[in-house]
């Protein structure tokens, strides 16, 4: 598998974002990104039936729709890079790598799955982007480790991702606690600063108020993005073992041809456009 990722290492990267950037363009694409679980009571949620059948038997489809399906679609993904394995289609299994991963660390965000997804119930807007973009962005490369040994054999997805949305939502209310918490001690000129952003100066959390919510964090997101890249190995690696294993050397020099190359750049096209039809603000 190493021969066949490694050298397709910036494509995963570059492309692990499409499924946001689809959102702008594909209506049934928001509901895939998150699950507002705490609409369906207390932790652990004994009302949600975990297989999808009898979630959309009990609450409708439309209803499940409208409160996110992130859980179940990634067992869907799972089957489409498990199909792509077993045809050996080398577009299919980079494209539904990338993209399976992109939603296997939504559900590893502990405000996707809450309805108070960035904090505009509670006066915290914001907060969605503080937890997954700023804090990573000042800390992850220089600070976190992201060595995680070898991925794992996943023989039950379901419940694996069910346990891990289960965290997250666990996780939320201190999410939430702790920015309430600090706001309280940081005055606003010391909760935000104008800084350089890609040449751009912007209003942000400052640095002071980011280590300071990283730290009563005490981990949580390191933890959290070192639990989703394993993850994302370990259901890469389940879905080649689902497929029976395929020899992937006839595959490791394989490129991406033009035409494919135009179909990946179109949904660019269509995202730069931004025909917007985002479900929620984010
Ligand atoms: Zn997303």
């Amino acid at each position: 598998m190493m021969a066949l990722y490694k050298p397709n290492i910036s494509f995963l990267e570059i492309h692990a974002t499409d499924p946001d950037k689809r959102r702008y363009a594909v209506k049934e694409e928001g509901p895939r990104h998150y699950i507002d679980i705490d609409h369906y009571g207390m932790y652990p949620f004994p009302l949600l039936p975990r297989k999808w059948n009898d979630a959309i038997a009990k609450f409708s489809k439309d209803s499940i729709l409208e409160h996110g399906i992130v859980p179940w679609h990634i067992q869907v993904m799972l089957h489409r890079l498990t199909d792509a394995f077993i045809k050996k289609d080398f577009v299919s299994i980079m494209k539904n790598s990338a993209e399976i991963g992109h939603y296997i660390s939504d559900a590893h965000v502990p405000l996707h799955t809450s309805s108070n997804h960035n904090g505009q119930l509670t006066n915290q807007r914001g907060i969605h982007g503080f937890w997954e973009s700023r804090v990573p962005e000042l800390l992850a490369e220089k600070k976190f480790d992201f060595f995680i040994g070898k991925a794992d054999y996943i023989s039950d997805p379901a419940g694996f991702i069910w346990k891990r949305i289960l965290e997250s939502a666990k996780a939320s209310d201190s999410v939430l606690l702790f920015e309430r918490d600090l706001t309280k001690i940081f005055p606003d000129d010391k909760k935000y600063a104008f800084e350089e952003r890609n040449g751009k100066v912007v209003k942000q959390y400052s640095s002071s108020f980011t280590l300071a919510f990283n730290k009563k964090l005490n981990g949580m997101i390191e933890r959290r993005m070192r639990q989703s890249v394993y993850a994302i190995a370990s259901f890469w690696y389940t879905a080649w073992i689902n497929a029976g294993q395929p020899n992937l050397q006839s595959l490791s020099k394989k490129t991406f041809n033009s035409e494919e190359i135009a179909a990946i750049d179109s949904l660019n096209e269509k995202w730069k456009k931004g025909s917007v039809i985002l479900g929620r603000e984010e």
